[in-house]
Formats: structure tokens, sequence, C-alpha cells
């Protein structure tokens, strides 16, 4: 398991040090949502773009931990170009896998998320033996998951 905590460290610095999908998008057409995590001092501001049910461009700013910035980046790249549809899946995937590690988080039996299905987001499951940080892990999601209300027709 070390190696693979290892390699976790590694995305989740990587994330942190190269982050994608950095900057701003024009309002409108894009829309944006600014998140808080008031535990931490983590700021996101989330831009997204939706043209036919497709996110089609997504950017990030703002400023925080490790953990915040480089789970902004990790969804990001695993949310653009997606339909809405996987997207709401992905974010609800990804709550999924903080919760349901959150509850069982001295229980080694495997978890009822796919991981496998998550790519690089793993990385961030490790985030759960710490749960004070799972607030900072999922403040990207939970601003994803406001702006995309603007688009609900
Ligand atoms: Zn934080």
């Amino acid at each position: 398991m070390s190696n693979l905590d290892d390699l976790y460290r590694e995305i989740i610095l990587d994330h942190y040090r190269s982050p994608r999908n950095r900057g701003e998008l024009a309002t409108p057409p894009a829309c944006r949502a600014e998140g808080f995590n008031p535990l931490c001092g983590d700021e996101i501001t989330v831009f997204i773009q939706v043209e036919n049910d497709v996110l089609v461009d997504i950017k990030i700013s703002g400023h925080g931990c490790s953990i915040s910035q480089s789970s902004a980046s990790l969804m990001s790249a695993a949310v653009k170009g997606k339909t809405l549809d996987q997207v709401h899946q992905a974010i609800a995937t990804f709550k999924q896998l903080m919760t349901v590690h959150e509850a069982n988080i001295d229980d080694p039996e495997p978890v009822a998320v796919d991981i496998r299905a998550l790519g690089e987001l793993a990385a961030l499951q490790g985030v759960v033996k710490f749960p004070v940080r799972i607030k900072c892990a999922i403040l990207a999601w939970n601003t994803l998951d406001q702006g995309l209300q603007d688009f609900v027709s």
C-alpha cells in the first residue's frame, strides 16, 4: 500500500504545482460560482461553460491548501468535455468516496465506490484519513455543483 500512497501523493503534488485549467472565463456566456472553506481558508472560483448539455469548458481560480487546489485541478480534468449527466455522476461518485470512507475510517473492507472509474481522482481517497481535510477536498466539487444549478432549465 505504501507504493500506492506514494503514487497518490505524487499525483496530488503534481496537480498542486501544475494546476490544470487554471484561469477565468468571460461571464457571460460562462457562469461562475464561488466556494469558501472557512476551516482552512480555501477559496475556489469555478467558471463553467455549458453548450448542448456538455461542459465544454471549465476554469478554476482561487487559493488555499494543497488538497483544495489539487482537488480542484483533478476535478477540472475529470469533468471537462463531459456531458452534464456524466458531470453529475462524477460529483456524486466523488462525494460518495469521501462519505463512505468517513463512515468506515477504520474498516479495511473495500468501499462501494468503483475506484478504477475515478482515475487520478482516487489519489484523493487518502484524504479521508484526515476528516478535517475532507472539506478541503470537496470544496471545488460543491462549488461546481452550485455553478451547474445555473444551467438547470
Ligand atoms: Zn484546505
